[in-house]
């Protein structure tokens, strides 16, 4: 079991300074959308708070929010990175006690459940449970097992003790892929199985990103809730716009400039995807701003349209994601 130290002397220890934590801070705020001053706000609550107690459940999925988790982050756009280091994601490291996730744990079998237990044991009403992938609900819940329970059984006995839950990735949200039809195992996301989940956040995505994450646990741990959120319970800061409204390639939608052809002209040109099944416009997510892999780039800016993996049911509603869509983007 993690010692429960706090953050700030975790970071100590790193030799990480007070400017580079401060530094941290500003860009968390920066993605939160928050004013300048909450900086400081963020870096005083975070350096005296302890480290959070995280059991991550893993079930019908593909581990891509565990793999996207581990990431080192270093966001290419200094507006947001501010070019400094440590990165976002080694934040989101040394913030969390992971006391019990599957695909990264060294315990396996016995050892591994009595680190979830001890955890429920050790520290009730103050951990996070973290749920990956959606839970199977036909034939009794056995297509999913852990240890001899089903997925089902294990929610909702660990959220029941919980402090809070995140449903991490659209799986988790309400069935993501598993969930299409004609879902064969009955997937649902972790509200349907689990309707008492306390205080329960949304971070939906195909997969998750990882800076929406550690924005909200740092939330959390500076003013001891979440974010605001929507009905659904996803964070306003990142799903309140859409992803057209975002675009860098707008300009190119408002001037009449369309992709026709996968390697057209156009495509060539960085011109809108929307001809080629672009979901940008209905769909609701930060991409464009925090983006991927250590802030490279994101899938419109890589030449592809996005297929919407942040919404609801997504796989059904925004399938076949090449159908060239009518209309225009506005
Ligand atoms: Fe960007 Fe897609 Fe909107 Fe075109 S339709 S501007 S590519 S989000």
């Amino acid at each position: 079991m993690s010692k429960l130290t706090t953050i700030g002397e975790t970071l100590s220890e790193k030799g990480v300074s007070r400017r580079d934590f401060l530094k941290m801070s500003a860009m968390i705020a920066a993605v939160l959308s928050l004013p300048r001053g909450s900086a400081e706000t963020i870096s005083t609550a975070l350096a005296a708070s302890t480290r959070l107690p995280v059991i991550w459940l893993e079930f019908q999925d593909c581990t891509g929010d565990s793999e996207s988790f581990t990431r080192a982050y270093q966001h290419a756009d200094p507006a947001i990175s501010g070019a400094t280091d440590p990165t976002i994601s080694s934040l989101l490291l040394d913030i969390l006690s992971v006391d019990y996730q599957e695909t990264l744990m060294a315990p396996a079998g016995y050892y591994a459940e009595q680190s979830r237990l001890q955890t429920i044991q050790n520290y009730p009403g103050q951990y996070v449970c973290i749920v990956e992938g959606s839970i199977p609900t036909g034939n009794g819940g056995t297509y999913c097992c852990v240890g001899g329970r089903t997925a089902m059984s294990i929610v909702q006995e660990v959220v029941s003790h919980a402090r809070a839950t995140i449903a991490l990735g659209t799986c988790a949200m309400n069935g993501g892929l598993a969930g299409a039809a004609p879902n064969p195992t009955g997937a649902v996301g972790v509200r349907q199985a689990a309707p008492s989940a306390p205080n329960l956040l949304v971070i939906p995505g195909c997969p998750s990103n990882p800076v929406n994450l550690v924005a909200s646990i740092v939330y959390l741990l500076t003013y001891n809730d979440w974010p605001a959120r929507n009905s659904a319970g996803l964070p306003n800061f990142a799903y309140s716009e859409t992803i057209h409204d975002q675009c860098p390639r707008q300009d190119r939608a408002e001037n009449g400039q369309f992709v026709l052809a996968w390697g057209d002209q156009g495509h060539r040109q960085g011109w809108c995807l929307f001809r080629m099944g672009c979901r940008g416009p209905v769909t609701r997510s930060n991409c464009s701003r925090v983006k991927w892999n250590e802030g490279t780039n994101w899938c419109v800016g890589a030449g592809h349209g996005c297929i919407g993996c942040d919404s609801s049911g997504f796989w059904d509603k925004r399938s076949p994601f090449y159908a060239s869509v009518s209309g225009s983007p506005d």
